[in-house]
């Protein structure tokens, strides 16, 4: 262990609606945790979204994201909220965050979804089914059909109108998301899928054949390749079966949204953005939540497990990811649950508490 702790500056954007309260709940535990691995934090909190739009006029200001390129991690509450429902688009407080993660160069997206064994009454599936989930799916963020040029409108000799998207990934791209799932896969269970339709389409071929190049330099990864469509129908019948997913932008898209609604619980969904170097971006999947919003009711937990993903992937802090993952399952074992996820014979708290329960687990521990 080195006699200087090491040290980090940390990046919170708060933003609107609950994303202050979960922040704060998740800083605290970062902190305390830091203090039992020898770890310094510094933090910078910066306006961002609803609440950027409301002190200087943008979602993003210049200085927010000078501050997160700068620092070592970026931890994002949540942002938006009735107020500023009606915003057209450079004003409107999501455009803040598309802006932050083409400012960040975020490449990868991770949506991790787990069923806790205290929640597994939560899912949408089956108990049998469920029990034991725990995967995650890698996105890729910045490329395919969302971004790929042509695109646009016209109309065909027939006089009728058309709309065309393309969808296009260069080696480049495909290396490096793969790279990425790659290394996350080594970190679980070794086994990676990775999901295309290369039976179809040219970018899904290209995809498959760079997936299969790249696992040369990963001979400990146990490496599949699923159709999308067969990926889909998997993960509702089979979810166990997936450790990492890899998959393109829109396909990405969809099974990460599948993915999560197999746990049922959105205030305990983690997610992270990360590149090869630099700052990654990690925040709870759920948005602002304006209907509980200030009445210290929201779940933090989706932002203390995306402050564990900040420490595993951001920083490369496993031993200090782990010890929050290792309370937060405490917490759940000694029965606290907020309103989200609470059942009869539990204890019901609000976020605050919820946040001391699993600062007593951090203690706690050897
Ligand atoms: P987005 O802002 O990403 O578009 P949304 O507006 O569709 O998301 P959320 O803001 O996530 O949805 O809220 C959806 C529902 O889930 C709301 O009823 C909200 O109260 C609830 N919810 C979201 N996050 C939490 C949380 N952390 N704890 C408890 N309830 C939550
Ligand atoms: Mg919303």
């Amino acid at each position: 262990r080195p006699l200087h702790p090491r040290s980090y500056s940390i990046t919170l954007l708060p933003g609107d609606g609950i994303g202050p309260e979960v922040v704060s709940v998740a800083k605290d535990i970062l902190s305390v945790v830091g203090a039992h691995e020898g770890i310094e934090f510094f933090y910078n909190e910066m306006p961002m979204g609803g609440a950027a739009l409301d002190a200087v006029g943008v979602p993003l200001p210049e200085e927010t994201l000078a501050a997160a390129k700068q620092s070592d991690a970026v931890l994002l509450g949540a942002i938006g909220g009735y107020k500023w429902d009606g915003n057209e688009k450079p004003l409107k407080p999501e455009t803040g965050l598309l802006q932050l993660r083409a400012g960040l160069g975020v490449f990868a997206n991770l949506r991790p979804a787990t069923v806790w064994p205290q929640l597994v009454d939560s899912s949408t599936l089956k108990k049998e089914v469920a029990e034991g989930v725990d995967l995650i799916v890698i996105r890729e963020l910045t490329g395919g059909i969302y971004f790929g040029e042509p695109r646009g409108f016209g109309t065909n000799d027939k006089g009728e109108d058309f709309g065309f998207n393309t969808e296009i990934y260069s080696t480049f791209e495909i290396d490096r998301i793969a790279r990425v799932a790659f290394e996350i896969a080594r970190k679980r269970q070794s086994k990676l899928c990775s999901v295309d339709k290369a039976n179809v389409l040219e970018a899904s071929m290209l995809w498959r054949k760079r997936v299969n190049e790249i696992a040369s330099e990963y001979s400990d990864v146990q490496l599949s390749h699923m159709y999308v469509d067969n990926a889909a129908m998997q993960l509702i019948r089979d979810p166990r079966q997936f450790d990492t997913i890899v998959t393109n932008n829109i396909f990405g898209d969809i099974l990460s949204d599948e993915a999560s609604i197999i746990t049922g619980s959105i205030g305990m969904l983690p997610s992270a953005s990360v590149s090869e170097s630099g700052p990654g971006l990690f925040e709870p999947i759920h948005g602002s939540a304006p209907d509980i919003a200030g009445q210290d009711k929201a779940n933090p937990l989706a932002t203390v497990l995306s402050a564990a993903m900040l420490l595993r992937y951001g920083l490369g802090e496993e031993n200090a990811a782990r010890r929050i993952e290792a309370a937060v399952i405490e917490t759940l074992n000694k029965g606290f649950r907020t309103s989200d996820i609470h059942s009869s014979g539990m204890v019901l708290v609000g976020c605050k508490r919820m946040g001391e329960e699993v600062l007593k687990s951090v203690d706690s521990q050897k």
